[in-house]
């Protein structure tokens, strides 16, 4: 009880969007029940998106598992936070993830 499913996401990427108007925009690819999704209306019409795509086809070179890329000036202490849960990690991923510009 009291336990939603929001733990059950885990963010895996930022993007910034500067090609739509008025722009610019924010989307988040997660990791929801094991499925990726992305928070873009390209997305929610098609189940894929530019996003979508990006993410999964670097999971595919990284053996399934998203790598998690942290901008140089992120505590040390952040890898360690990101393994200890879905939530730490996303987490992580908000405060000191590299945005993709997409
Ligand atoms: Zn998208």
């Amino acid at each position: 009880m009291g336990e939603t499913l929001e733990s059950d996401v885990k963010l895996l990427q930022i993007f910034l969007s500067n090609s739509i108007v008025p722009g610019p925009a924010v989307y988040e690819v997660s990791l929801k029940n094991n499925k990726v999704v992305c928070t873009c209306a390209t997305f929610t019409g098609s189940r894929s998106c530019k996003h979508y795509k990006f993410v999964k086809s670097k999971m595919a070179e990284y053996s399934g598992e998203y790598p998690l890329e942290l901008i140089p000036s992120a505590p040390v202490t952040a890898y360690a936070q990101a393994t200890k849960s879905n939530k730490d990690y996303s987490q992580v991923v908000t405060m000191y993830g590299v945005v993709e510009v997409s």
